[in-house]
């Protein structure tokens, strides 16, 4: 995709608040950290459309940017993080079960794991969530300029381990060598062609 415009449309917790229209959906998640600011930014061509966490898990909205007239690039509360108070963390798992299981434009969602860390327990129940409902995962491993490729290897097992995944559904990506973005804008191209 060639992104011409990126525009922030609103941001909301709940049905009500979500845009109206048919544009299809792509979502981005992850745990707080992950680097996901940093992947939308460079998918997007963008120094700050998203503002990269300086205390991540504060904002627990579900966040809506336009992207041309192609697609609705949704942008995930973060999860995982331990000082987030606890009613906050109560509230992320029916806000994402609801959006998940009932937003129709919904066509795909991209969910960041971090190259050098296990997954975390939502990191599972995300992926859980998304074979449940149907809903195809690309899967984006980031900050791979960090390890070398023995440890890119190691670590892909332990993460293909704990998720139920096979090598073909990893993406590596790096937000520093911009490493894996053409790829995984084809994955998002085939979802929004289908
Ligand atoms: P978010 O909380 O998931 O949105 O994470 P951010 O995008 O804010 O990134 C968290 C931190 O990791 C920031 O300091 C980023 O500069 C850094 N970071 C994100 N992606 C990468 C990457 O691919 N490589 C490296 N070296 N650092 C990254």
């Amino acid at each position: 995709m060639i992104v011409k415009t990126t525009e922030f449309i609103k941001s909301g917790t709940k049905p009500a608040h979500y845009p109206e229209g048919d544009l299809p959906e792509i979502a981005f998640a992850g745990r707080s950290n992950v680097g996901k600011s940093s992947l939308i930014n460079v998918l997007v061509n963008r120094k700050n459309l998203v503002r990269t966490s300086s205390t991540p898990g504060r904002t627990q909205l579900i966040n809506f940017f336009q992207v041309n007239q192609d697609f609705m690039l949704v942008d995930l509360p973060g999860y995982g993080y331990a000082k987030v108070p606890l009613d906050v963390k109560r509230n992320w798992r029916p806000m994402m079960e609801t959006y998940l299981s009932k937003r129709e434009n919904l066509v795909g969602v991209v969910l960041i794991l971090d190259i050098r860390r296990v997954p975390v327990d939502e990191d599972l129940q995300m992926l859980e969530w998304l074979r449940a409902f149907s809903i195809p995962p690309i899967v984006v491993v980031t900050k791979c300029d960090k390890v070398s490729k023995n440890e890119r290897a190691k670590q892909s097992a332990v993460i293909m381990q704990r998720m139920g995944l096979d090598k073909g559904d990893l993406n590596y990506f790096s937000a520093l060598s911009k490493e894996g973005k053409e790829g995984i804008w084809d994955r998002i191209d085939a979802l929004l062609a289908k």
